[in-house]
């Protein structure tokens, strides 16, 4: 495969750990990283924390230093799109007029913001947040301060809105579900958050969602179906991502929630791959395709399809992984929990430090742990066992995880 040209469409986190595989990898021939952002690739979680609210260094953000694309010879190519792939010719397109065969192609192209749909939607001071331009128009209504409405009550409106109030600013955050992703979490979580984000002056405004967004060119009020109006000088809507997938539907890949990939993170054309939050991959260990739009995802899958590429063996089935950072909460989820009958706490969620169990028929298939570190591990290594375990013993503090995961802990 010496000397052969590998295309990444996608300069993010997954598309950047992927070239950098390739190197790792000993692979000597071409890699054109091509990215329609103008940034080099940078990771998204400091966008809702510590660098939205001023207190790290843009520097911090970036996934590789300065010059390490030169130095690894991988032909960065930002501010770029990719606008159409053959995949019969093996050759992409891109906007400044430019084609490149390829030999193998990875598409990390992620995910991009639902917009909503409502009348007003259009007003100036309604934002939402994805990359680092929009965090950086954000960072400056931060530091104007006021007053916002946050709509939607999951990850990115939650942490925004920790944030801003972490900058003093007045926050309404608006949801249709009764509590912050009950439907995911269940009641205990979801009030768990709630009761952080009304304890730092958060209004949470549940059970109710956006109606219109009114003003004269410029956002001046929210009013919802429940008849409330929210008057403030800026929005952020964080409801949702949905996968980019245009790209590869149009090259006749096959798609459905995302690029649809087998375990290998090879696409329906040969020679094509797909990572990260863009990518539906079959996972073995759940017997069906996930598609994951986290962070450790795009870090693991990136480099996995990079050795895909490169032809070396490759099944990935990690266990999904998330963090979350609000206020002095922060958490990590593993698992993968569309079905479960019961939650086991570990801890007290009143106490601020605990670990939640999700079980189904008596199995782990998920677990959180708020403010208790080093133990997500064992909880990939309990969930990937399938033993069952009984509630008593979950709960027990004096039980240590990794015993009754029956094994050293897991490295996955
Ligand atoms: C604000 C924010 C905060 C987050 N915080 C957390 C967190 O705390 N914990 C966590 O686990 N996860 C978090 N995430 C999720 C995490 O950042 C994503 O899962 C991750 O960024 C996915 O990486 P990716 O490389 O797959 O895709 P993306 O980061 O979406 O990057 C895809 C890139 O491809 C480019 N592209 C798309 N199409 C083309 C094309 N045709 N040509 C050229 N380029 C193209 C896009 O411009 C983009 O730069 C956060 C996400 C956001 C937005």
């Amino acid at each position: 495969m010496n000397k052969a040209t590998f295309v990444i469409v996608g300069a993010s986190l997954a598309g950047a750990k992927a070239a950098e595989e390739l190197r790792a990898q000993g692979f000597d021939g071409r890699i054109l990283l091509v990215g329609a952002e103008p940034e080099r690739p940078y990771e998204r979680p400091p966008l809702t924390k510590d660098y939205l609210r001023g207190q790290s260094e843009r520097a911090k953000a970036y996934v590789h230093p300065e010059g390490f694309y030169a130095e690894q010879e991988i032909e960065l190519v930002t501010g770029v799109t990719v606008t159409a792939v053959d995949a019969r010719a093996s050759r992409v397109t891109l906007d400044d007029g430019r084609m490149h065969g390829y030999d193998r192609l990875l598409l990390t192209t992620g995910a991009e913001p639902r917009r909503m749909e409502v009348p007003g939607a259009d007003l100036g001071g309604v934002y939402y947040l994805r990359t680092l331009a929009d965090c950086e128009l954000l960072r400056e209504r931060l530091e104007a301060g006021g007053r916002v409405a946050v709509v939607g009550a999951g990850w990115i409106g939650s942490e925004f809105a920790a944030s801003a109030r972490q900058r003093g600013l007045e926050v309404t955050v608006i949801d249709p579900q009764p509590l912050p992703n009950a439907r995911i979490f269940g009641g205990e979580i979801g009030a768990f958050y709630r009761d952080l984000h009304v304890r730092h002056g958060a209004e949470l405004l549940l059970g109710d969602a956006v109606d219109s967004f009114e003003g004269n060119g410029a956002i001046a009020r929210v009013q919802t179906t429940g008849g409330r109006q929210i008057d403030c000088d800026f929005v952020v809507v964080g409801i949702g991502a949905v996968p980019r997938t245009a790209l590869a539907g149009d090259a006749g890949l096959q798609t459905g929630n995302g690029i649809v990939v087998d375990d290998k993170l090879q696409a329906s054309a040969p020679g094509i791959f797909a990572a990260g939050d863009a990518a539906n991959a079959w996972h073995p260990f759940y017997q069906r395709p996930i598609r994951v739009e986290h962070w450790a995802n795009a870090l693991d899958q990136g480099p996995a399809a990079a050795r895909a590429m490169l032809g070396r063996p490759v099944s990935y089935d990690r266990i999904p992984y998330f963090f979350s950072d609000q206020y002095e909460v922060g958490m990590e989820y593993s698992g993968y929990a569309p079905h479960w009958d019961e939650v086991v706490f570990r801890g007290d969620p009143a106490g601020g430090e605990f670990i939640a169990f999700w079980l189904h028929e008596g199995r782990i298939v998920a677990g959180m742990n708020v403010n208790v570190w080093d133990v997500h591990e064992h909880i990939r290594a309990l969930i990937r066992s399938r033993q069952p375990v009984s509630a008593a013993v979950l709960a027990d503090p004096g039980t240590p995880l990794g015993s009754l995961a029956g094994e050293p802990a897991a490295s996955r």
